[in-house]
Parts: C-alpha cells; structure tokens; sequence
C-alpha cells in the first residue's frame, strides 16, 4: 500500500505498517487457448479443474529415441478452451479489484509464449472484453456514487498524493474545461467505436463493502518496457522542431503532432520504498469509458512507436497501473477531508508480459537481436528472482532477489518483498511447435506458485462516525424542503438572498431640495424604518429557524451518538467474536497439527508392524520347515532303528546257526582227520603183519579171514599213503549184482541234500567194519568237510575191496564224488556287508562294523572255518591269514 508521509494528527494513531506474518502463496492459473486452424496436433490436455497434461509431439518423440513423454502440472485453477472472460474474470482478477477498494494492492500478470493468449487475456478481443476492461468496469461499478470531484485528489510527483481545497480544484476543473473542449457531462459522450464492444458494463461486477464515507478516485498509467527502458505511453509529447525526427520519417498522432521518439523514464523509490516510475503520466478518469479511452491511447502510441522504431511488440512489457485513492469525508459528511494523511492508495498492476520464447518468432537480425537477448533477460531476471526467492522462503537463506537485474522485477519488488496479493495467468497454446518452450513456461509456473507473499492488512477505520455521507444528503434535502416550505424561490442560496433584498421598500428619492426640505428626510426615515422593521422580522425569522436547525441538529446529534454506541458496542462483539474465532482456528491449527503428528505417528507403527509381521511370518515359516526337517529325521532314524533291529536279529539268528554248523563241521573234521589217521595206522598195522607172513607165503591176493588186523575202518584219504598193486584180485565181478557198505559217520549232518545215492542192499555202517568189508566188494564213504567257501560239502569216495594176503581186506580208492549245498545267505550276507559300508550308514555302524579290515578278518575266519562268530570281539586283532 502506498502511504503518504506520516503527520501528526489526533484523531488517529500514526499509521505504522501493520505486522503480518500470514502469507498466501502466489496464485498461478493457467489458461489453454483453442488450437489454430492451421494447427493440427494438439499436446496439451486438460485432466482435472487444476491439471493439465503435456504429451510431446509426434516428431519430438522419434527425435527422442522414440521415448514417449507425458508431463502434468497443476495450478491453483486450469481454464479450459471453452473458458469466458467473464469465468476467467470472476476467479482470477475480480479478488484483486475487491481488495483493491479495500485498499489492498495486487499485481496481475500474463505469462507464455508470443500466440499463447496473453493479450487476448489481458486486454481482450473485440466483442470480447478480457480481464483490464472488465476491471475497470468493476471499479467504476462501484465506486461511482462516491467518486470524488476531478482535482480534488492530485498526484504529487514522489508518488504520493494530495487533497487539494475546493478552490483550487475548481480553478483545476475550470482550466482543463477551456484547454479541451470536452462537454461537461462525460456520460453523453460518445465512446470510440474501436474498442466500444470490448467494454460491457452491463456485465460488471459490484465490490461490496465499499466504504460510503469515502471519496475515491482513479488514477491510470501505461508504460512499455522495452529492452530495459521504460516509456510512458500517456506522456503527452509536445512538437519538438530542435529535436531530430526519428529516421526522419514522422507519422503525424491523433492531435497532429509529429512523431517524437519516446524519453525513458526512471525508477524511483519514495519515501515508503516503493518503487515507482519517476514523471509518469498519471490520469485521473472518472468512468469505464474514459479509462479505457486512455488506455486504448496508450496501445495506439505502442503500435505506432513499434512501427515507426521498427521494434516487435511481442518482445515488450506493458504495465498498465490502475491507482484508487481513496480518502474519508469530513465530519459534515460534506467535503473530503483536507488530510494527506488519510489518504489510501491502493494500486492493482496489470501486466501482460513479452513472450518467453527463447528466440525471436520473426527474424532477429541485428539490433533486434541484441534487444531480443535483452527482452530475454528481463524474463531470465524475473525467473531467477522467483526462483531465489522461493530458495530462500523454503529453505530459510536469506540470498540477495536480483531484482534490480530488470526494470520489470525492480518495479515490482515490493509486491514480493512487501505486502499485496500476486497472481498470474500462464498462457499456453496447445500446438505442437510450442511444444518445447511450453514446457519451460509450465516448468516456470510450477516454482512461482511456491513463493509465498505477505497477505495485505485491513486498513484501519478512520475516526469519524460512520454515516457521514447520507447525514450529509438528508440534511440539504431537509433543508431545501424547509425553504421551499416558506414559499421562497428554491433555485439555490445566493437567489433567495437577492429575492428577499428585493421585497424590502425601495428607498425614496435621498436628494434634499434645500434647507426647507422637511420631506424627504422623513420619507426616508420612514423606509429605514420599514427597512428596519423588516430585517428585524428577518433576524427573528432566522433565529428561529437557526434555532429548529440546532435542535433538528441536537435530535440528529443524540441519534448519532445513540448509533455510534450501538456501532461500537457491536464492535466490541465483533472484537471477541474475533477473538473467539481466532481462538478457535489456532485450536484447529493446533489440533490439525495434532493430527498430522498421530497420522505420521500412526504410519511409523503400521510401517514397524509390518515388518515385525513379515519377521513373524519368516520366522514361523522357518520354524515350520524344521520341524518338518525333526519329523522327518526322527522318522528316518525310527525306520532305521527297526530296520537296524531286524539286521542284528537276523545277523545273530544267521550266526548262531552258522556257529552250530561249523562247531559240527569241525567236529566232523576232526573225527575224519582222527579216522584217516587210525586208517593209516591200520593199513600200516597190516602191512606190518602182512608181511611177517609173507616170509612165509607168497604175496596173493588173501581171503583169509583170520589175519585181519584188529581194527580196521575203511576210510577213503585223499591221498592213499599205500597205492594198491595191480592187478589186484577182485572178489567177483560176475556175482550178478555189486554189494556196498555204505560208511557214514555218525558226525555227519543231514543236509537234505536232494542227490543221495542210491545203493540197494548195501550194508549201511556208522564206523569202518572188517566185517561188513568182508560181505561186500564195494565201498562208499560219505564224507563231510568245510570247503574253501565255508559251506559244507558232501564228498563220496567210492573203492573196491580186495582181499589182502593176510586174509584182511583193503580198499582201493577208485572215484570221488562230491556233493555241495550252496547258501545264497553267505552271497546276500556278503553284499549287504558291502552295502553297509561307512559311506551309506553313518555313525550308526560304528560299534561292530566299523571298517573294512575288521570285516574282512572277520569274513577270514569263518572262511577258515572259525568258530567265532561276528558276534566275538574281533576290533583291533591283527588280520588272520588263512593257514
Ligand atoms: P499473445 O499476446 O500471447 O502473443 P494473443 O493474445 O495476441 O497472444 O493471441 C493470439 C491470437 O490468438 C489472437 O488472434 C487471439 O484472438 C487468439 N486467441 C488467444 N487466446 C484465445 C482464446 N482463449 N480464445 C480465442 N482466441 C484466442
Ligand atoms: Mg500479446
């Protein structure tokens, strides 16, 4: 806001800048404007109220390796193709101006590419009024009935402004009157049929809470910035003869002035430090029209210093500055008070920037190159200024805003730095050849809308009495009922003063004829003191009348104060309702936050909980599978218990047999090896005897019975020690039929053995019987062994029996036939013990079984026909070797 120079005043406490930390973050919009005729693809999507959505262009993407990109940016509020001006009025610029007659400053600007829609925003399309019209319309809508006389607000030139008194407001008035031949009331006038459809105040809106014991006034500038040099378009250039013509070509203005180029102006700041364009035109207009006319003025000279200076408009700033002064009444309600410092000023800045293009849309050659960079890096200035600043709010820096690198942030710094409400409406055209500059706009709108700026305060109420202005109007209208009550002419107060004048008595003829004349000074005397009589009725009439006014004054006084009671008691309601309500929102603060504190809270829980329950669930599940793992161990070791068990029993049970069986083939063994031997001492008995008497007799096969040996058995050897002689006599072959003995020990054991011999008749004997020998002539001995293999085998050796010289008998051993039983067990036995090996049972095998060797010497003795079984401690023997 923009104050004036504090005085001392004691009505009112001096007007510090209020504090405020509240802050509203700038407000960004967006509008899309239709696609072209010539334009075919359209890249831009509208996908909500605030969003919008960028897909490259086709050719984009293939230069992209073909990577399709879509982008979304939201804002405070997307306007769609189909957006009105009066839509896009209502959301975006119609705060501003309400805030603007609440003494509020704002600043309103329009950002995008050349084409995108930026003027059409601002400024409007014939029939189609955009947002600078339409705040006009809006201000004047409102304001009107209380607009103050021209020249009573007049700008001083520090960007201050005045009250000036009546009279010199009036000599104002009356000069401007002779100077230009405007008629005297303003609303008859035509309005300019160029820009007539862009103005419809039959669309405007009314502010409320227009302050009726105010008078206002509006103020309007134009300038251009072009490549950092400001211009003001309303500057009024005189013809200038001394002055060289620009290119020496001059175009002739509306008033018949040559063309003159436009001085720059500079940038000041006053003594509130705001910055303000020094010696910029301001012009006080009084209605929509009038405004706009000196707008469009504005937009004429642009167009014309453009071409004439060969310059792209596209690459300049205009700032069009509507300024509202406003200042309270007096105390009568009558006049504005003669107070600078109650005088507001509140200003709304509407700016439709260059297009921010990277490059110049036309051909930049030259010059205009050099002024393209530099347009650029008044745009470059702005978005660094956006950009530190939203650095420094976010991250609490405090780095230099470089508004002074241009003239449009310079001038607008105090809207960042200060106080006001800021918006902006970026503009974008859907088509595809914008595509890319689209998206550093979008890029750039995105950030501003993260700046925040300080919320401008309410003004504070001035100290009269509200209701100034209406007493004001119902006191004259009381008043000129009254007088007209009377009869007296009405047609204002100097005429009825004359009136009156004129119903006095006309003074007779004053001039004394002589000495003599005693008739004319009574005749005089007597009009004076008609005259008299008169005035002295009039002076009564008046004190009467003086005296209704004062106590129609006094009644008027006690109402007022009645009312200024009933006003300030419901301010003091207002004051705690205020209270109650800011009590209120700090609790809802407090309790939102409260809430945000238990959200995140809750969230951190549930994060933890979810991992402990994914913990859980690992755990459990591991948990499961070993347990899985123990029954199925514990099984296998049952299985292999039994199985185990089933082994040794087997094993013992195979062993005891086996024992049983070699303890017998040992024992037959021994009797055999005993009976071999007997035999032998036998034969060696007979042999002996034999030949004793053979000394006597000639050697012959003998019959004699008598001359047996003693004891003789005929137990076939392997090898017989005494071979036979042949040829041998033989008992009798012709004798029809052989008989046998049929020797067979009692040791031996019966196997079931399926292949017996078979021999009828045979002489069947347990022992070696001379006896039986004698009988027969034919012997069989059924022998039983170990053999190499462990299993008993049967042998029958079979011999014939001669008659010995001594009259013994002898066997001669002529056939060995041999009988074996094979047990599959030993073979099974065999490969189990393989199968068993340390490899496949584990520590189980390590009490009996433990290693290869053991077994071996365990399988060596029983080989070697050991009656120890596996069941005997054979650990740790020294291997046997088979004898
Ligand atoms: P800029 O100022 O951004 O360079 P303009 O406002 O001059 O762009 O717009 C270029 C053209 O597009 C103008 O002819 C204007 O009438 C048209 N245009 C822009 N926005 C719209 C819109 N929302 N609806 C219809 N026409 C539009
Ligand atoms: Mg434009």
């Amino acid at each position: 806001m923009i104050r004036q120079a504090k005085g001392k005043t004691p009505r009112r406490p001096p007007l510090k800048k209020p504090s405020n930390n509240q802050k509203d973050p700038v407000g960004v919009y967006c509008r899309v404007r239709p696609l072209g005729t010539e334009d075919e693809e359209c890249c831009i999507e509208v996908i909500s109220k605030t969003t919008i959505q960028l897909h490259a262009p086709d050719g984009l993407k293939a230069n992209r390796n073909g990577e399709f990109k879509e982008t979304q940016y939201s804002f405070k509020k997307v306007f769609g193709i189909k957006t009105t001006q009066r839509e896009l009025y209502e959301d975006v610029a119609k705060p501003l101006v309400e805030d603007l007659i609440h003494c509020k400053n704002g600043l309103l600007f329009t950002y995008g590419v050349t084409g995108s829609g930026k003027t059409h925003t601002m400024t409007g399309s014939p029939g189609q009024g955009g947002l600078l019209p339409r705040s006009l319309d809006m201000i004047f809508n409102s304001i009107s009935p209380y607009q103050a006389k021209r020249y009573v607000f007049k700008p001083d030139d520090k960007n201050g402004m005045e009250v000036q008194n009546q009279v010199d407001a009036l000599l104002d008035r009356q000069k401007r009157d002779s100077q230009t031949n405007v008629p005297k009331t303003p609303t008859t006038r035509r309005i300019d049929p160029e820009f007539a459809d862009m103005i419809s105040p039959e669309e405007a809106f009314r502010a409320d809470g227009v302050d009726e014991d105010s008078s206002y006034s509006v103020f309007v500038s134009y300038i251009e910035i072009y490549n950092n040099y400001i211009y003001d378009l309303l500057e009024e250039t005189p013809f200038d003869p001394i002055k060289p013509k620009w290119n020496g070509v001059g175009t002739p203005l509306r008033n018949n002035t040559e063309f003159i180029p436009p001085q720059s102006k500079l940038l000041r700041e006053d003594q509130n430090h705001n910055m303000y364009v020094a010696g910029c035109t301001e012009v006080e207009v009084k209605s929509t029209e009038e405004a706009f006319e000196v707008f469009w003025r504005g937009q004429k000279k642009r167009r014309i210093a453009n071409t004439q200076l060969n310059r792209e408009s596209s690459r300049s700033h205009s700032v069009f500055i509507i300024k509202l002064a406003q200042a309270p009444l007096d105390a009568d309600g009558d006049n504005v008070l003669q107070d600078k410092n109650q005088v507001n000023v509140s200003q709304l800045c509407l700016v439709d920037l260059a297009g921010s293009e990277r490059t110049s849309r036309t051909r930049a050659e030259g010059s205009r190159l050099r002024e393209a960079g530099n347009i650029n890096q008044s745009l470059m200035t702005l978005r660094t200024c956006i950009e530190v600043l939203r650095e420094n709010q976010m991250c609490g820096t405090n780095k230099m805003v470089p508004y002074r690198d241009s003239k449009v942030t310079h001038l607008f710094k105090n809207y960042f730095d200060g106080e006001g409400k800021v918006r902006m409406v970026v503009c974008v055209n859907p088509k595809a050849d914008d595509y890319e500059e689209t998206l550093l706009v979008m890029r750039f709108a995105e950030m501003t809308q993260e700046v925040e700026v300080a919320r401008p305060v309410d003004r504070p109420i001035c100290g009269f009495a509200a209701g100034r202005r209406q007493r004001n109007q119902v006191f004259k209208e009381e008043l000129t009922r009254r007088l007209e009550e009377r009869g007296g002419p009405v047609n204002g107060e100097s005429t009825t003063l004359s009136q009156l004048l004129l119903s006095f008595p006309s003074l007779p003829p004053c001039e004394i004829g002589g000495p003599n004349d005693d008739i004319t000074l009574p005749r005089l005397i007597e009009a004076l003191e008609k005259r008299h009589k008169i005035r002295q009725m009039m002076v009564d009439e008046y004190n009467k009348t003086a005296n209704m006014l004062k106590s129609m004054l006094q009644e008027q006084d006690g109402n007022l104060v009645a009312k200024e009671n009933f006003i300030s008691e419901q301010h003091g309601r207002l004051g705690e309702k205020d209270k109650m309500i800011q009590n209120q929102k700090n609790e809802i603060d407090r309790l939102e936050k409260k809430s945000k504190m238990l959200e995140y809270k809750i969230d951190i829980l549930q994060k933890t909980s979810n991992i402990h329950e994914e913990d859980k669930r690992t755990l459990q599940h591991e948990l499961e599978s070993r347990e899985q793992r123990l029954q199925r161990e514990l099984s296998d070791k049952r299985r292999m218990e039994s199985r185990m068990q089933g082994i040794v029993c087997d094993t013992k049970l195979k062993w005891e047999k086996e024992c049983e069986r070699r303890v017998n083939a040992k024992q037959l063994e021994m009797q055999n090896k005993l009976w071999v031997k007997d035999e032998k001492l036998k034969q060696l008995k007979a042999i002996v005897t034999e030949g004793k008497s053979e000394n006597r007799q000639p050697q012959r096969p003998s019959r004699e019975k008598d001359k047996v040996p003693p004891k003789r058995s005929a137990s076939p050897t392997p090898v017989p020690t005494v071979p036979p002689v042949r040829p041998l006599h033989r008992r009798s072959h012709s004798a029809g039929g052989e008989r046998w003995v049929d020797h067979k020990p009692t040791t031996n054991v019966d196997l079931d053995t399926l292949m017996q011999p078979n021999l009828p008749n045979a002489i069947k004997v347990t022992a070696a019987s001379e006896k039986a020998l004698s009988k027969c002539d034919k012997y069989v001995l059924t022998h039983q062994e170990v053999a190499s293999d462990g299993e008993i085998q049967t042998k029958l050796i079979k011999g014939e029996v001669f008659k010995t010289r001594g009259g013994g008998q002898s066997v001669q051993f002529t056939d060995i036939e041999t009988l074996k039983q094979e047990s599959p067990v030993s073979a099974s036995r065999k490969r189990r013990s393989s199968e068993s090996g340390p490899s496949h049972e584990g520590e189980r095998m390590d009490g009996d079984w433990t290693d290869v060797e053991t077994r071996c010497s365990v399988a060596v003795e029983m080989r070697a026909g050991s009656n120890l079984g596996p069941g005997y401690q054979h650990h740790g023997y020294p291997k046997r070797k088979k004898p």
